[in-house]
């Protein structure tokens, strides 16, 4: 039987459950280990809990499914998580790389009637200012940055890891959601973006794989997951 209420942890796990199945990925222990950039035993753990609270369900092959119950709330923490997110960064001005650890906090913990209202306080916005989707289902398509050709023209859709440290990472370089620009150089190191105001903004290869945009031309749509994130931070002094 479900328990009442998901403990704060549970509802990180479901959320990222949900952002595996939103992304088409096999909803595994293994990819929700690299998606969190956590040990195998650790989700292993949590994993087991998720199927005692009746949240998920796991078939013989390993697979992962929601309950009816657990996709209401996984669908309800990420809606609450994304909307969050915009109010702090468009209604309070937070900028977009401080964010997600305050969402964190705040998504576990938040009325119906808040929520409305802070719907009603972001007016058009129809996703996080990291790119995702608010409402369940309006997921655009794109492919990873570091798959995109030399000479592409490419449009920076959404960051599918939000860790902090990325974010950070991402602003530093001056990659964000809705940025036009051209691929200018790619290596297994570095993939290097020039924006349509001429400057340049180069991140590692590893961090590209986990930037989704529309591309022209456009390699073969997939969702990288990588095991571990490399952020070469002292190649960025400039
Ligand atoms: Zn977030
Ligand atoms: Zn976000």
């Amino acid at each position: 039987m479900a328990t009442e209420q998901a403990t704060v942890a549970e509802e990180e796990y479901l959320q990222t459950l949900f952002w595996l199945q939103e992304a088409k990925l096999p909803m595994t222990g293994a990819n929700v280990a690299r998606a969190m950039q956590l040990s195998a035993p650790t989700v292993h753990e949590m994993i087991g809990r998720l199927e005692r609270d009746g949240y998920i369900t796991r078939a013989k092959d390993k697979q992962i499914s929601f309950t009816a119950n657990g996709l209401v709330h996984a669908e309800g923490v990420v809606r609450r998580h994304r909307l969050i997110e915009r109010f702090l960064t468009d209604v309070l001005g937070i900028p977009w790389d401080e964010v997600h650890e305050e969402a964190e906090r705040l998504e576990h913990a938040m009325s119906p009637v808040l929520e409305e209202r802070m719907l009603a306080a972001i007016g058009d916005a129809k996703t996080c200012p990291h790119g995702h989707p608010i409402v369940a289902g309006s997921r655009i398509d794109g492919v990873p940055l570091a798959d995109v050709a030399e000479g592409a023209a490419v449009t920076i859709l959404r960051f599918e890891n939000e860790a902090e440290d990325l974010l950070h990472y991402l602003k530093d370089a001056g990659i964000e959601p809705g940025l036009k620009g051209t691929l200018t150089a790619t290596s297994d190191d570095e993939v290097t973006v020039t924006g349509e105001d001429g400057d340049t903004r180069t991140i590692t290869f590893s961090v590209a794989e986990t930037v989704s945009v529309l591309a022209d031309p456009s390699p073969p749509s997939r969702i990288a997951l990588p095991e571990q994130l490399v952020l070469a931070r002292e190649r960025y002094g400039r």
